[in-house]
């Protein structure tokens, strides 16, 4: 008896699995062309205004030919084009789509991993409906959020979470793209380096004047050479490079924090330049807090610095906002702690859930005060952003 189900589950463990990638094509701004279809075909950004020094938070395909992007400044993306139409954002109507898009996931799998308001993983392997293909199932899913909540969604399907998200992004817009099983030696062999979950800029570079440029390249370098290279990120890169990937969908994904944090091409050599460079990262934040899927209330702030010679520090205090002071405070401390040039900075808040899953806005909101929320952009993007 034992042993037949130690058979079973190794059985189990060993079966193909089935990811999908979710992720909606310019959310936000897909919403409002859906409310009002007057702004379909002309370059909209949902976002701050540029009186304000606001930032774009989403923004059209229309916009995107003018070289307009998120976290630009609304104020540069409307010199880019003048006939730019920014509207403001509206969170709960966008928490709402989302709510109605989980719902049709629902019916498929209970397994689902929600990234953002508009991203999530479904673990589809033991989905019966289309005899159980992955791609069918992204289809009738894409089909029901086009026509229940009015705008359209891009699928990735693959045999993992990682090679799933690249995907997604392969037929985007309003398309999808399928990884078989058979196909992942192929599919990761001329995969760029960038690509790679957690491969930013720095690393990007610094894999460049390896020449390793594509999976292949850090397949063959192998896994010795790239832990003696990378560290401990060394194993994780030869993983991947390989297309593997053994994270589950994971569906108690509870926050503890939220944080953005950059590494500078140049070392910052003073607090005044830290100090700046992290204001910097504060619109960033914000839009990280707005995306979240659910609701958190926040419990700390925190500041992270890494000075040139990699030793890292973090200062947080007691909190249940994001004052602008208290990170100035908490930045000096830290890098007093240092006294020395920091190559990396990062800000962020500890949360806890809130017990209620109401959609109404709650006083206890994650919000930023309002003149942090109009900061201007942040130029540079973090490693993990980049990725993400
Ligand atoms: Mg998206």
């Amino acid at each position: 008896m034992e042993r037949k189900s130690v058979a079973l589950s190794t059985q189990k463990q060993k079966r193909q699995r089935k990811i999908i990638h979710f992720d909606c094509d310019c959310f936000y701004a897909s919403i409002e062309m859906r409310d009002n279809p007057a702004l379909r075909g002309k370059p909209i950004a949902v976002g701050g205004s540029p009186e304000r020094r606001g930032v774009v938070a989403t923004c059209n395909y229309e916009a995107r030919e003018f070289g307009i992007h998120s976290a630009m400044a609304s104020a540069t993306a409307r010199r880019l084009c003048p006939d730019l139409i920014i509207i403001r954002t509206d969170m709960e109507k966008y928490r709402l789509a989302s709510s109605r898009i989980h719902a049709i996931f629902q019916r498929y799998t209970d397994l689902i991993e929600p990234l953002s308001l508009d991203e999530a993983y479904l673990d589809v392997s033991d989905c019966d409906a289309f005899r159980g293909s992955a791609i069918r199932i992204a289809e009738a899913i894409r089909n029901e959020v086009r026509e229940t909540v009015g705008i359209t969604i891009s699928a990735g399907i693959a045999p993992n979470k990682f090679l799933a998200k690249i995907a997604s992004d392969w037929n985007k817009p309003d398309g999808q793209f399928a990884v078989l099983p058979n196909e992942v030696e192929d599919f990761v062999a001329k995969l760029a380096v960038k690509k790679l979950h957690g491969v930013g800029k720095v690393t990007a570079a610094k894999m460049h004047k390896l020449n390793l440029k594509t999976c292949k390249d850090l397949q063959n370098f192998g896994a010795d050479a790239l832990t003696e290279h990378f560290g401990s990120f060394g194993e994780r890169l030869f993983q991947l490079s390989k297309g593997i990937d053994n994270r589950p969908v994971s569906t108690d994904r509870i926050r503890k924090s939220v944080s953005v944090e950059n590494t500078f091409d140049t070392d910052l050599p003073d607090l005044d330049s830290c100090r700046e460079a992290m204001l910097r990262l504060l619109p960033k934040l914000q839009k990280r807090l707005d995306r979240l899927d659910r609701q958190y209330s926040i419990k700390k702030q925190f500041v992270k610095l890494k000075f040139h010679d990699f030793v890292t520090t973090t200062v947080e205090m007691v909190s249940e906002n994001t004052d602008i002071n208290n990170y100035r405070a908490l930045c000096e401390q830290g890098f007093a702690r240092g006294e020395r040039p920091v190559r990396l900075i990062g800000v962020g808040v500890r949360v806890e859930p809130l017990v209620s899953n109401s959609l109404s806005p709650s006083g206890n909101q994650l919000s930023l005060l309002p003149e942090l929320a109009e900061m201007p952009e942040q130029r540079k993007r973090t490693e993990h952003e980049r990725n993400s």
